[in-house]
């Protein structure tokens, strides 16, 4: 408690407010006394007597620094009785009683050098050194502040160097040594000028703190505001998608049964009164069949999109297996196309959802040979691995994707025109991406130099162990 109320004397001490100063000085001196703290007691007697020095108040002044040496030298603390003689020597010769002035500040450069306290030292001689002034002794004056001016240049303490050529301007002038007392009063101006510049410069860097500080406060604010609006605007995206997932899940099930009973009892038109229909009667009963069963398959597809899980388990799963059950499951295709697929290495074994990771090969490799009007078609699968990332391609000589189609062929029921002749919905790739942005990863298409298409895909951090 003492020492803040010290502190907050220091505070309004160095802002003129010198009688707060004082009643805090002494608030800090009565929990000294109740204490016994000598050192307390005499710090806040030797605050009281600078304030009462500031304002010409010397008698006070007197009183306050005889009694703060009397407890200083009780603590036996040197560096605090040097200040005190310093001082109490001070305030003797601004009362006139420069012999006393000069008993006290001689005691306080004995001091200063036992203490090999260069800034003392240097405090001291400033002191002593403008007693010798007022008493009309240059010599001595000349002598003491030239000691205090260079123990002030070889510390580099403004304060003292300043305080050393402004009494020696003085001195000179009274030595008739114009040019001397010249030069030490633009040295003084100089000292004084970086003296003020330096408090400018505190001031600005304080000023720009609290800038600095007031914008990012600032930002801060508006970052959680911006924050806040994002958090509210993913809750009602959120409730949307899973009205929309649920709404796309109960139609693509409710069609399907209504859609049945239309192709079975067409079907059973057909077979029924089939006999009795004329040609055109019988392709228009053909084509109702033929769009039941595009209707079906879609309703299909729409029904495996809704299904993509967006949170996937993740197990270790050998992708060189699951590649050899998507073989299996397209193998009347490929026979069929007499198509053939290639796996430069064997693939790695990675952290992701099995059932996913065959949908999504799956559609691509059968993309690969359905889009596909050459001789031999042949789809090639190749892996690379960088630190945590591992990429995946799959290429195809089919018909290739146009540049302008690339982006639209992975949206919803989009499909690319030259793909026309060839039967398919739409969805397939739309479930790959769907697949693969759930993972984090990357998905996207390119021309295969030698004709043809490449799928690309790329993940972060799934690989478990990497096959060789
Ligand atoms: P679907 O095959 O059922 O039409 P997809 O979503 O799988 O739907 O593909 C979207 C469109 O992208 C296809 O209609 C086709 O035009 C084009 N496409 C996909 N893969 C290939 C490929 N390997 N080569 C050429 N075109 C392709």
């Amino acid at each position: 408690m003492a020492a803040s109320y010290n502190y907050i004397g220091n505070i309004n001490s160095n802002l003129g407010n010198y009688e707060d100063a004082i009643r805090y000085y002494r608030l800090t001196q009565h929990i000294c006394k109740e204490l016994d703290r000598k050192k307390g007691m005499g710090a806040s007697y030797y605050n009281i007597g600078i304030i009462h020095y500031e304002l010409n108040n010397f008698e006070a002044a007197l009183e306050s620094h005889l009694t703060a040496l009397k407890l200083n030298n009780e603590t036996g603390i040197k560096e605090l009785i040097c200040a005190s003689h310093n001082y109490t020597g001070k305030v003797y010769a601004a009362l006139g009683n420069y012999q006393e002035a000069l008993k006290y500040q001689s005691q306080a450069i004995i001091i200063g050098q036992e203490l090999g306290d260069k800034r003392r030292l240097g405090i001291a001689h400033t002191g002593i050194g403008a007693t010798y002034h007022l008493l009309g002794d240059y010599k001595n004056a000349n002598d003491n502040l030239v000691k205090a001016l260079l123990l002030g240049r070889e510390m580099g303490e403004k304060t003292i160097i300043k305080d050393a050529l402004f009494t020696l301007v003085e001195v000179c002038k009274k030595n008739g040594a114009f040019e001397q007392a010249l030069e030490y009063f633009t040295e003084y101006h100089q000292v004084q000028n970086q003296i003020s510049n330096e408090a400018v410069q505190k001031q600005l860097t304080m000023l720009n703190f609290q800038h600095s500080m007031e914008v990012k406060e600032k930002e801060s604010a508006l970052l959680k505001e911006k924050n806040e609006e994002i958090q509210r605007y993913l809750h009602k995206l959120e409730i949307s998608n899973n009205e929309l997932k649920q709404f796309a899940h109960v139609a693509a099930h409710d069609l399907r049964e209504p859609l049945r009973m239309i192709s079975s009892y067409i079907m059973l038109l057909d077979q029924s009164i089939g006999g009795n229909l004329s040609d055109t009667q019988k392709k228009f009963i053909g084509f109702a069949i033929d769009g039941s069963k595009r209707m079906e398959q879609l309703i299909e597809d729409m029904l495996r999109l809704a299904k993509v899980d967006t949170e996937p388990k993740t197990e270790s799963i050998e992708l060189t297996s699951v590649i050899n059950e998507i073989k299996l499951n397209l193998e009347t295709l490929m026979k069929e196309k007499g198509a053939r697929l290639e796996i430069a290495d064997e693939l790695p074994v990675i952290k992701a959802d099995r059932t996913q990771m065959l949908q999504l090969f799956q559609n691509i490799i059968g993309n690969g040979i359905k889009y596909n009007e050459s001789a031999e078609p042949a789809i090639q699968i190749k892996h690379h691995v960088e630190g945590s990332e591992f990429s995946i391609s799959i290429a195809d000589n089919g018909i290739g994707i146009p540049v302008e189609s690339r982006e639209k062929a992975f949206q919803i029921f989009q499909r690319v025109p030259t793909a026309k002749k060839y039967s398919g919905s739409g969805i397939g790739l739309a479930i790959c991406k769907k697949i693969v942005d759930s993972m984090g990863g990357k998905i996207w298409v390119e021309d295969n130099p030698g004709g043809g298409t490449v799928f690309h895909i790329s993940f972060n951090n799934v690989l478990v162990t990497q096959s060789t």
